[in-house]
């Protein structure tokens, strides 16, 4: 018997007959003698729905406020399947965050989760109950205010629930049936994979593919929780009940990287078109001058994500590349205006027409030779490089959105990935 938390986002609890289905897959669970507790997001829609009438209310508003609104969509989705599931049969009860508690940062709008007490619930569990908690939020416990987690939350409410109950899985249920290679819409040859290490899993969700909360990865990593990605729209009678020898049938495993054996080299390509470049021509080549157009920018809260200085021509000047979010670019060059004076003399050029296109594994760490590979396949292709940035694990290149998805698939196809 396993405890087992089972987190169904937005588009699986979408409506009435998408709850009917979700409660199918907990009756599974029970039935299969595992103990269940359910995280629910907002019925898909919802949330958006919510901010907007707040912002419509207000463009200035109270941050608490704010929370005491967006946070009533799980609320509904929570009840909506405790009825569901009692309707069925079982015992079920739904828990807002307050009252499980779950203490949260003062920090509203994108509170942190402070600390879970879950004993009383686990209790609960092993008498046979169902609960089912929402998402995204939690309690304040110094003016005992509702807070939430910050949008696509619900992740991070459902593993640290998984770390509070000491559950031996978070099974993550979303609308696709696990991590892919690479985006399946551009690579028909994506395969699903397995397994797929904390790490990796970070640096793809920071890359655009957002199957999880970033923080939620992390959250998992550092407390070695065992994270599942599988979808909600197999049909509940068709998989079998959780059983811990049996977890890699279905969906994708998110796990420390000694639990996979069979490592590739690079186990994933990621792309994100939203990246911006901003150059700056002629700067002064002296010190301070990076910290002068760096630090305005993380005044204005603008986050730089590439960054590449050419080495001077003439001892005096510099160029300077970095990128950012393209919905970023006008604040961008605001604060490089606004900086001017502090910075000195430069020329400015920007383009949108970029896209950074990455390759993760964390097999780079042990072998050489993936980057060369890289650049190779990419020349093969006429595909010229802007900008690169690696880390251990990954290795991104800036190029032309033009050919963002030739790269993508030549590079899917070199680093041995299509499925056959
Ligand atoms: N409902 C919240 C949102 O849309 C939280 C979540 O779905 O994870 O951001
Ligand atoms: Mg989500």
């Amino acid at each position: 018997m396993s405890v087992v938390v089972m987190k169904f986002g937005g588009t699986s609890v979408a409506d009435i007959e998408h709850i009917r289905n979700v409660a199918h897959h907990v009756k599974r669970e029970v039935e299969g003698g595992n103990r269940v507790a359910v995280v629910v997001s907002a019925m898909v829609g919802v949330t958006n729905q919510l901010v907007s009438w707040v912002r419509e209310a207000s463009v200035l508003h109270d941050a608490r406020e704010y929370d005491a609104v967006v946070a009533t969509g799980e609320q509904v989705s929570a009840g909506l399947l405790a009825i569901m599931l009692q309707s069925m049969g079982l015992q079920a009860r739904s828990w807002q965050g307050w009252q499980i508690p779950i203490l949260t940062s003062a920090g509203h709008g994108a509170a942190r989760i402070r600390s879970i007490d879950g004993g009383g619930l686990r209790q609960r569990l092993e008498d046979g109950e169902v609960a089912v908690i929402t998402g995204f939020q939690g309690i304040e416990p110094e003016r005992q205010r509702i807070a939430t987690l910050g949008r696509g939350g619900s992740d991070t409410s459902a593993v640290a629930m998984a770390i509070a109950l000491k559950a031996d899985v978070c099974d993550i249920y979303t609308d696709v049936d696990g991590v892919y290679t690479s985006d399946p819409r551009i690579v028909h040859k994506a395969h699903r994979l397995p397994k797929v290490s904390y790490e990796e899993m970070l640096e793809m969700a920071s890359l655009g593919s957002k199957v999880l909360q970033t923080r939620s990865v992390e959250l998992a990593m550092v407390n070695r929780m065992r994270v599942r990605v599988l979808s909600s729209f197999v049909a509940p009678d068709a998989m079998a009940p959780v059983h811990m020898d049996r977890l890699e049938d279905i969906g994708t495993i998110v796990c420390d990287e000694d639990e996979i054996v069979e490592n590739q080299v690079v186990s994933g390509i990621a792309y994100a078109k939203d990246e911006a470049k901003v150059t700056l021509i002629k700067v002064e080549d002296k010190p301070g001058v990076a910290a002068r157009i760096f630090g305005p920018l993380a005044e204005a809260n603008i986050n730089v994500d590439m960054i590449v200085q050419n080495v001077t021509a003439d001892g005096k000047h510099t160029d300077m590349t970095f990128t950012v979010q393209v919905a970023e670019l006008p604040r961008t060059l605001e604060a490089l205006k606004a900086a001017k004076s502090d910075i000195g003399n430069f020329g400015v050029k920007s383009s949108a027409d970029v896209a950074k296109v990455s390759v993760i594994g964390i097999g780079m760490r042990s072998h050489a030779g993936a980057a060369a590979m890289m650049f190779r396949a990419l020349a093969d292709k006429g595909i010229n490089i802007l900008a690169i940035t690696t880390s251990e694990i990954k290795i991104s290149v800036l190029i032309d959105t033009a050919y963002a998805e030739l790269a993508v698939r030549t590079l899917h196809s070199i680093y041995g990935l299509d499925a056959d």
